[in-house]
This record gives structure tokens, C-alpha cells and sequence, in this order.
């Protein structure tokens, strides 16, 4: 056993057992994996001390909802375009034909992971298809992770941009569902002790009802989290209105699915949203009454002129709310600030939500949705997951409030130490644990490489220059 002080700190986030609290000139004690002491005045042992003057100790952040083995690929490609035939999503059109190949999927996800870390990203959901070698990927990066492995009884795909067409293979999608289960469980036994899981019905859309029952009915039985993409397009919204008359919440409460465990990515079309008006409004409701978690992830929707309206309104209404990056930047704290500048200027209301709900969203609402109450919070007994800003960093200064430092303006920037399960993964904003300029350099010729398919994948055979025009003309 061997014991961390973090001595004379010049702010902790501490946790008082409901809310985090500031506590200046405080100390903390990490036993291994585990945190020890929270306060001021510790006069027990040490084997390492480190300093906290001019440094803030804040609980690791939970991400919810990311694709780390496919998103990072997609750099400079889907930044701006959004399929005019689906009211501007990319995901019937374009996610199809921009796919990582089996070499470059983890290198997509050292990157990921890397700017994650750097970003005080502690705990992550990976929604992503199985793929080889994917544990030990994880388990090198030290960090700790919800792997999230996506089944679905359909694929689907388009002719003619403007059409989503589904091509059923329903005992596919069993199959794939009992293999994620079995990855779940060798995740749970791996000797790293930092990955578990959650099951992951991809799409509403995509899964059938029996699909839909079955793997929430595993996901109960073995306590896990259940998550499903659910309101993120207008199409996926009116499809599933014209299949069974029900909004895509409405369907999922109607089938039982709405509770605790449930996560709903994204949650964004609701039966009172502007773009998906229906006769009901009660889809926000549902989700509070239901005790579901909304995972919150602004960027990949921004870029399309998409957002949830508003994280304010759906806090008000009693929703609990998580956070995700899902596309690149991998970068929490960025993520974080778009969040509460959209919820106020879709609000039209600066005082629709905080500093201290957009922090709790990233901690604790995350780690309720993973079903965790060991992480996302400084408290004997929880998880050492622990991140150390420089409070002296000049964006960080001046320090009125330094969560909002943070947030507002130093970023990533003031991230200095990051530690998981009580091991250094962060230091001197260096990742220790990933080469990420290589993982990133392949990953530039895995994107060459995919960009020569994309004619034969796309519907019209058009080439990724012609989809994705540059900034410029090239002379
Ligand atoms: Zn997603």
C-alpha cells in the first residue's frame, strides 16, 4: 500500500456528501486506488507528497457518450456538411461512407483517449462496434472505461439522399447482442480493474422490439447501464411516428424502457421541440418521471445547426443530465463551455443554467447514469480519479472562481496532472500512457487511405473533396 498527500492545496473540490464544495488550503490522501482523507490539518502518514500550492484538485470528469474508435477519422471531413435530404444530419449519408478501417481503429482510439485525458476526462462510455484487441487498448491508456459495445438488427443506408432505406437481419443482431454481453463480462474480469460496461442497443431505429426488450431486460438483470441513440434526427423522429404512432421517447416509454438505468443519447427531438412539433407534450416528462439520463453532447449537432432546447429547461424539469464529446475534439472542457452557451442562447435566458449544474453534469450526473457513486466526486472511500489544475496558469488568472476559469477560458490549457484509479496518467500536460503524436501521425495516413473508398461507398460516387469541399481553392 502506498500513500499519495496532496499537501496545503490551494482549492479542492470537495463533496459533502450532497454537493461539491469548495474547500481553499485543504488536503487529500490517495491509498492506491482509493481516496483516503478530505480536509485540512492531515497529520498521518505519506509516501509521496506533492505540493498543491497554486493547484486545484478536482474530481476526474465522466464522459458519457463518445465513439472514440470512429469519430477522431473524421477531422476536416464532417466539420461542415449536414445532408440536406435528412434536415442536416450526417448519420444516413455520411457516417456510412467515412468508416476508420480495421487498421486504424486504434490509433482513432489513442487519439481519442489521449485528448481526453488531457482534457481531466477520467471515466469514459465508448460506444463503438467491437473490435480486435479492444480491452488491452483501454486498459494500456489507463484510463478508466465503460466499454460500450453497439449491437442492432438493421443497418441502414441510402440511395438517393433523402431516403433512409433499413436492411433487417434480425438474428444478426441477437447474435452480435450476445457477444457484446460475453466482451461486458471479460471487460468486468479484466485484471486492470478499470473497465466495465453497459449495454448498447445502437439505434431506436435500427433495433428491433424484441432487440429493444431483450437487451434492456439483460441490462436490469445484471445491473447495468442502458444506453440507445433515441431523438437525434428528424428522420429517425418521423420514423419512428409513422412505424408505431409513438415519438421516439413516447415509443420507449410505451415498451417500458425508460428508468434509471437508461440513457438517451440524445434525447434532442422531443414532442415539443420546434423542428418535431406532435399532438402530445410529454416527452420531457417521461424522462424526468422515468429517472432516464439525457446524454448531453452539443458539438457534433452545432455544426449541423442542431441543439437540445435547453439543458435549463430539462434540468428544471427534473432530468439528469450527462455529458459526451461523441466526435472530435476529444475535449471535455470544450464540450462543456459550448453547453452553457447554447442552453442560454437557445433560453434566450443567461440565467437558464450554471457553472455548478454544467460541473455537476460532468461529474455526478454522469456517474449516476453509469450507475456509479464511487466516482465524479472527492470523498473518502470513492475512486482516486483525480485531476490537478494549475491555478497559476496566466488563463486561468485572474481566479475568482476557478471552475469557471476553467471552463471559460484557460481550458485544457491549465490541465496539469491526471491521475486514474490513483496512477499518474497526466503529467506536466504530457499523456504518459499513449504516444499520442504517433497514434496521431497514423492516424493522418489512415485518413488519406479511407478517402480514396469514399467514392465506391457513397450513393451519388462522389469524392470526399467534392462532399467535403476545402477551405480554399487550391491554386
Ligand atoms: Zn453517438
Amino acid at each position: 500500500m502506498t500513500t499519495t498527500l496532496i499537501r496545503n492545496a490551494g482549492m479542492v473540490i470537495g463533496w459533502d456528501g450532497k454537493a461539491h464544495t469548495y474547500m481553499p488550503d485543504a488536503d487529500l490522501t490517495f491509498t492506491d486506488g482509493a481516496i483516503g482523507f478530505v480536509g485540512r490539518g492531515y497529520d498521518g502518514p505519506a509516501d509521496t507528497v506533492i505540493d498543491g500550492k497554486g493547484l486545484m484538485v478536482m474530481p476526474g470528469l465522466v464522459n458519457i457518450h463518445s465513439h472514440p474508435s470512429s469519430e477522431p477519422l473524421n477531422k476536416g471531413l464532417i466539420d461542415e456538411i449536414g445532408s440536406p435530404g435528412f434536415y442536416n444530419s450526417s448519420l444516413y449519408e455520411y457516417l456510412p461512407i467515412f468508416r476508420a478501417d480495421a487498421e486504424a481503429v486504434p490509433h482513432c482510439v489513442r487519439v481519442a483517449l489521449s485528448e481526453l485525458l488531457l482534457s481531466g476526462v477520467t471515466t469514459l462510455a465508448d460506444l463503438s462496434m467491437a473490435h480486435p484487441g479492444w480491452l488491452d487498448v483501454l486498459a494500456e491508456a489507463g484510463m478508466r472505461v465503460c466499454i460500450a459495445p453497439m449491437f442492432r438488427s438493421a443497418r441502414w443506408f441510402t440511395r438517393n439522399g433523402h431516403l433512409v432505406e433499413y436492411e433487417w437481419n434480425e438474428p444478426a443482431g441477437e447474435k452480435a447482442m450476445a457477444e457484446a454481453l460475453s466482451l461486458i463480462e471479460r471487460a468486468e474480469q479484466h485484471p486492470s480493474g478499470r473497465l466495465f460496461g453497459m449495454v448498447v442497443p445502437a439505434q431506436i431505429d435500427t433495433c428491433s422490439e424484441a432487440l429493444l426488450r431483450d437487451s434492456f431486460a439483460e441490462a436490469k438483470s445484471r445491473g447495468l447501464a442502458w444506453q440507445i441513440h433515441a431523438a437525434q434526427s428528424v428522420s429517425e423522429f418521423h420514423e419512428i411516428t409513422r412505424r408505431h404512432g409513438y415519438t421516439p421517447i413516447g415509443w420507449l416509454d410505451h415498451l417500458g424502457l425508460l428508468s434509471e438505468r437508461s440513457i438517451i443519447g440524445h434525447g434532442i427531438f422531443l414532442d415539443d421541440h420546434p423542428s418535431t412539433p406532435w399532438h402530445t407534450k410529454q416527452d420531457l416528462a417521461r424522462l424526468a418521471e422515468t429517472g432516464a439520463t439525457v446524454a448531453h453532447c452539443p458539438t457534433v449537432f452545432a455544426r449541423r445547426g442542431i441543439t437540445l432546447k435547453d439543458f435549463g429547461r430539462y434540468k428544471r424539469a427534473g432530468v439528469n443530465i450527462g455529458v459526451g464529446t461523441d466526435t472530435y475534439p476529444h475535449n471535455m472542457l470544450d464540450e462543456l463551455r459550448l453547453v452553457s452557451y447554447l442552453a442560454r442562447t437557445q433560453a434566450g435566458d443567461p440565467r437558464t443554467m450554471n457553472s455548478t449544474d454544467l460541473f455537476n453534469a460532468a461529474t455526478i450526473g454522469g456517474a449516476r447514469a453509469l450507475g456509479r457513486d464511487d466516482i465524479g466526486r472527492l470523498s473518502p472511500g470513492s475512486r482516486a480519479d483525480i485531476v490537478l489544475v494549475d491555478l497559476a496558469h496566466p488563463m486561468m488568472r485572474p481566479t475568482h472562481d476557478p471552475v469557471r476559469s476553467l471552463i471559460y477560458a484557460a481550458g485544457d490549457r491549465a490541465i496539469r496532472t491526471v491521475f486514474v484509479d490513483g496512477q499518474k496518467v497526466v503529467d506536466q500536460g504530457q499523456v504518459l500512457t499513449i504516444d499520442y503524436p504517433a497514434a496521431a501521425a497514423a492516424l493522418h495516413e489512415a485518413q488519406v487511405r479511407i478517402k480514396d473508398s469514399v467514392p465506391r461507398l457513397d450513393w451519388a460516387h462522389r469524392s470526399a473533396e467534392t462532399i467535403s469541399p476545402l477551405t480554399f481553392r487550391q491554386a
